[in-house]
């Protein structure tokens, strides 16, 4: 039996680019593509260490669907899909190649922009906010509407590790929640101290 160099190369080739195909899955959420929590864990301190490297900041951002219980309880399971589905296009598609955009829990997002200063943040969050309450999903011929919250916090102003960063976004929303939802809030020292 002789393989000739060819065939040797295809096959080769064949094997790597199902290897970076079973690495790609791994790295990803099945319902909506996005990265999953997996591979932010992986590259989380990369990236962190690269903008201190460059000294530029970086946002991360924690969205969460508004009431989102009560969509499933609503529209069934399926109609929540498709909601999360339509909110993850949203995210995807407004985002930089450099960015991160994961489904960080069951209907929580969490997108960690490199090089994002506040300001620019700021304005994202409130155009995908906009456009996300304006946004129709369908169940069937059901039309289903739904707002988020999000909760912003920023490297190196707030926090100098993952954790922490995560902790501060995860404080904004919380207020974003208590303060009526559907809004955008930007996380402030005084947040870490006072409860409610
Ligand atoms: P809040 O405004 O405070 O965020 O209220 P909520 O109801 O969104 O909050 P909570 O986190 O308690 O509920 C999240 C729900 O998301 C519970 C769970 O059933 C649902 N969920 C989690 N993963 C999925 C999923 O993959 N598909 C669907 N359809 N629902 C999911
Ligand atoms: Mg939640
Ligand atoms: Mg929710």
């Amino acid at each position: 039996l002789r393989l000739s160099e060819q065939t040797l190369k295809r096959q080769l080739d064949e094997i790597r680019s199902l290897q970076e195909q079973l690495q790609d899955q791994a790295s990803r959420d099945p319902l909506t593509g996005m990265y999953n929590r997996r591979f932010l864990d992986l590259i989380a301190d990369r990236e962190i260490a690269r903008c201190l490297r460059e000294g530029r900041p970086l946002t991360l951002m924690m969205i969460d669907v508004d009431h989102f219980k009560k969509v499933n309880d609503t529209y069934g399971h399926p109609g929540g899909d498709e909601v999360l589905k339509n909110l993850a296009a949203l995210l995807i598609g407004k985002v930089r190649t450099t960015d991160v955009p994961c489904r960080y829990g069951g209907e929580e997002f969490l997108l960690l922009l490199p090089g994002m200063p506040p300001d620019i943040a700021l304005a994202r969050a409130e155009h995908w906010r906009e456009t996300f309450a304006a946004m129709t999903s369908m169940s069937g011929a059901l039309a289903i509407k739904a707002t988020l919250s999000v909760g912003v916090a920023m490297y190196p102003t707030h926090a100098t590790t993952m954790a922490e960063l995560i902790h501060c976004a995860d404080l904004a929303l919380y207020r974003a929640k208590d303060g009526g939802r559907n809004r955008v809030v930007f996380y402030r020292e005084e947040m870490a101290t006072t409860e409610g």
